[in-house]
Parts: structure tokens; sequence; C-alpha cells
């Protein structure tokens, strides 16, 4: 399993050297840290830049750690090179611009380097975006590629800082077989108490391995704090986590398989009945001259389901983002009843 550790962002020499060390002796063998950094809010801590980098290549000689670092431009990929930098990665913000990603691909064809490169997933849920940045890379002739899926901005998401979305690296998986997959629970999670779960889960998916925001004195960081743990917590994490190999048919599980697949099909029906009753509520509503949403009522119903659902042992958080999802659909559908009816399949017309 691959494991890539260390800080957000390499501040300065001594916090560099002494993550690093630390790391290195839980045993981690690839690190990581932010050189250049890509910041929502302007005003925050945007990286050290080149400076940095031969902090480094001091982590290098001196544990002999391989090391990687983020790049978004032609500039930060010369500087990389010029440093003998190990790996690089291109960010989540690189990822959704197909310029940025070209201009990174360009600068890696002319320098011609055998390096492995990670792509992160893009910011939005467009695997297509995500495929499509790691073929421009091929296409500059690097062979060594890697994915990192550090989930998705999702406007309110009450839990996560990104939520997983798993079904995207899923799918990547299912597409691209071939490609080695990491999981960024730092990223995803946003926070140090989501780090084990959201690794412990990833394994179970067959993800092949994990980077992780590692930091001497997380408290003190100056980007990311409220998700970077201490090598030493990392170790403890790592030393828990279940490598299993990749998903495979083990017996006694078809029965169960079988009868997720009558649930799903009463799932299924029991929804579609829901958004049969919320079209005709559309109607009526439509024909009084009522407006489709009352804010009073989703806060009421949101609150009662997730009192029901935490009865039986259901994810708050799960629970709200689904109510969500079906209150979405049943304003599409009251908003233009007619309109979203189902299509007709071809015998009945
Ligand atoms: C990072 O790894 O520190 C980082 C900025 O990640 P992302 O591009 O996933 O936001
Ligand atoms: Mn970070």
């Amino acid at each position: 399993m691959t494991v890539i550790a260390g800080p957000c962002s390499a501040e300065s020499l001594e916090q560099t050297l002494l993550t690093a060390r630390q790391l290195a002796e839980a045993g981690v063998t690839i690190f990581r840290a932010g050189v250049w950094k890509p910041r929502t809010s302007p005003g925050c801590f945007e990286g050290v830049g080149e400076p940095a980098l031969p902090w480094l290549q001091k982590v290098r000689e001196e544990t002999g750690m391989q090391v990687a670092t983020e790049v978004a431009t032609r500039a930060h990929v010369e500087a990389a090179l010029r440093h003998d930098i190990d790996i690089l990665w291109i960010g989540a913000r690189t990822t959704a611009n197909p310029f940025a990603v070209q201009e990174v691909a360009d600068a890696l064809a002319e320098a011609g380097p055998d390096i492995l490169v990670y792509v992160k997933n893009p910011v939005s849920p467009d695997l297509e975006a995500w495929i499509g940045a790691m073929q421009r890379i091929r296409r500059a002739g690097i062979t060594r590629i890697g994915a990192i899926h550090r989930g998705f901005y999702s406007y309110g998401d009450p839990l996560y800082r990104n939520s997983p979305q798993w079904r995207i690296p899923l799918d990547l998986r299912a597409r691209h077989p071939e490609i080695e997959i990491l999981c960024d629970p730092s990223h995803i999670g946003g926070r140090r108490d989501l780090i084990e779960p959201l690794a412990t889960q990833a394994l179970d998916m067959g993800f092949d391995g994990l980077i992780i925001e590692s930091h001497c004195s997380p408290d003190e960081a100056l980007s990311d704090a409220a998700q970077q743990i201490t090598p030493a917590t990392l170790r403890e994490i790592l030393s828990r986590l279940v490598v299993r190999d990749r998903p495979a048919d083990f017996e006694g599980i078809e029965g169960l398989r079988a009868e997720i697949d009558t649930l799903d099909a009463k799932l299924i029906e029991i929804l579609g009945r829901r958004m049969e009753v919320s079209r005709e509520i559309g109607r009526r509503k439509e024909a009084g001259g009522i407006p489709v949403v009352q804010p009073g009522r989703y806060s009421d119903m949101q609150a009662s389901r997730v009192a029901a659902a935490a009865a039986q042992g259901i994810d708050a958080g799960f629970m709200r983002r689904l109510l969500s999802m079906i209150h979405e659909e049943s304003v599409r559908i009251q908003v233009a009843p007619e309109a979203a009816e189902p299509p007709r399949v071809k015998s009945q017309e």
C-alpha cells in the first residue's frame, strides 16, 4: 500500500525537517509538502514558493524518503524538476482547468522526466475532467500516473469539507483498472477525527493507498490546521488499518446480495410512489396558486426524519443529504408537474 504523508505546506526548514524525521520514524517513505498553495481566499498563507524546494531535497538527503509537491504552472514544473523532486501532483483546482493542465503537460513534455505524477480529482464531481487531465499528462510522455480522490466541493455539506461521492473513484477504477488510486482523507474530511474512518472506508473499497496531511505541530500549521495530525497519531492510525485484497467474491455473500437487490427494488418502488404524490401536490398547488417551497415545512420534515433514522442507527449526515436530494427532486417535479412525467415506454403508447 502506498502511503504519502507530510504537511499541507512547507513552512520553514525546521518544521519541514522535524515533521519529516518523525514521519520517517513512523515508517513513511514518501513525504509530501505543498510549496505553492492555491488558496480559496486572498490573504491566506500561499506557500513559501521555490525557496522551499531545497528543504525537500534536504528531507530526502537526511531521511531517504522520496519527496512530492504540487505543481500548477510551467514555472512550478521547471523549478520542481531543477530541484530533483521525485513525485509531482496536480491539485484539484488545477485539474478543473484544461488550460492549466495542458501548460503543466507541455512543460513536462519539454523536460521529458521519468517522474511519477498524481492527478487529484477536480473540485466538481466531473469524472471526464479527471480522466481528461490524466490523458493530457500521459500524452506528454509521462508513463507513471496515479489518481488521488480528495472529494468534491458540495455547497452546504454538513459533514465533509469535500464530499467523498465514492461512486466517482469507483467508476474511475471500473474504467481504468490499471490506474493506482489513492484516497486523501485529509481534504475530504477537513477534520482530524474523520481521517481514520475515511481511510478505513477507502481501504475497504479497494483503494491502493493514502495521502494524509501530517504536521509536527498541527495546531500551529499555517494552512489546513484543522485536518492535520501529528506523525505519532498517523502511526497509530496506520497500525490499525487493515489492507484488504481487491474486492473478491467470498462465500456466503450471495444470499445477502440477493437481499440487497430485493430491498433496492422496494426502495425504488417507494420513491416512485413518493414522486407521484409530489406530482399531485404540485398540480394542486398550481391550481390553488400556492408557492411550491414552504421552508418551514421542509425543516420540520427534515428534523422528524433525521430523528426517526437515528433511532434505526442511520447516520444523521447521510440522512440529511438523502432527504435534501429527494426534496430537490420533489421541488423539480412540483415546479413543472406535467413536464416531469416519466417518459413512457413505447409499448404503452
Ligand atoms: C493539498 O494537497 O494540500 C491541496 C491543496 O489539495 P487539493 O488540491 O486537493 O485541495
Ligand atoms: Mn492542504
